[in-house]
């Protein structure tokens, strides 16, 4: 009830105008590039399929933490043909320590055994494709287009949900709504860029709880700067 107040309450502060908000993107780009030089992509990997497991290990888990049981993980497991042999049971003492291992360790067999029966053991570029894959939705396929094919992605996670609402970049806070009103009002060739520096910016920053306002960069274009009422 309360986040529903709030949510209505951005809303009110930071009311969306299509033409406002991909002027707002035009004028925070360039001060977001400049505060985050080196915004990407968080998780270790080497190749699209080392990423597609990571991606899926990172549901509700630290990006730190996924990289720590990786880097063991992937001496053990270096191709689907391995990941789709393994036994399950194995795969979920493996991840253990990434949380929720059941279900995880099942999508990446699962799309293990789908990328050696469709694709040739090879992760496929297309969104249509990845999100045919079992446990990958358009945040994974976004994650993978971006971070491994250089395909314009963007990736709607708490972050640039929570961010994107407070800067009046769209009134939704479905991630796949929200992903296609970001794509309306940031240029194609940006989304991946765009979409790592609201990460970076909500976690160094405008983070969920005590938004630091007063030392923000693109506080002169926020419509909800400063006014700690509406959180
Ligand atoms: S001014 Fe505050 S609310 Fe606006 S983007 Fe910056 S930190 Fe977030």
């Amino acid at each position: 009830m309360a986040k529903k107040k709030t949510a209505k309450r951005i809303a009110k502060a930071a009311p969306f105008d299509k033409a406002t908000a991909a002027e707002r993107v035009k004028k925070i780009w360039p001060l977001l590039k400049k505060t985050y030089p080196d915004a990407k992509v968080a998780l270790n990997f080497t190749n699209p399929l080392e990423l597609l497991v990571a991606t899926i290990l990172s549901a509700q888990c630290t990006d730190v933490r996924v990289n720590i049981v990786t880097a063991d993980l992937f001496q053990k497991y270096t191709s689907a043909a391995d990941w789709a042999k393994a036994n399950v049971k194995e795969i979920e003492e493996d991840i253990k320590a990434t949380g929720f291992f059941r279900n995880k360790a099942k999508n990446i067999k699962g799309a293990c055994a789908r990328l050696m029966a469709d694709h040739g053991g090879q992760v496929p570029q297309t969104m249509e494709e990845l999100t045919a894959l079992p446990g990958v939705g358009r945040k994974t396929a976004n994650v993978l287009l971006g971070n491994a094919f250089d395909v314009p992605g963007i990736v709607c996670d708490t972050h640039v949900i929570r961010l994107s609402r407070r800067l009046g970049l769209s009134e939704n806070s479905d991630p796949v709504k929200l992903e296609f009103d970001l794509a309306d009002i940031v240029p194609k060739k940006r989304w991946t860029l765009f979409s790592h520096l609201l990460v970076f910016h909500g976690r160094n920053i405008c983070r969920a709880r005590k938004p630091g306002c007063p030392e923000c960069p693109i506080k002169a274009h926020c419509p909800v700067a400063d006014q700690p009422e509406l959180w």
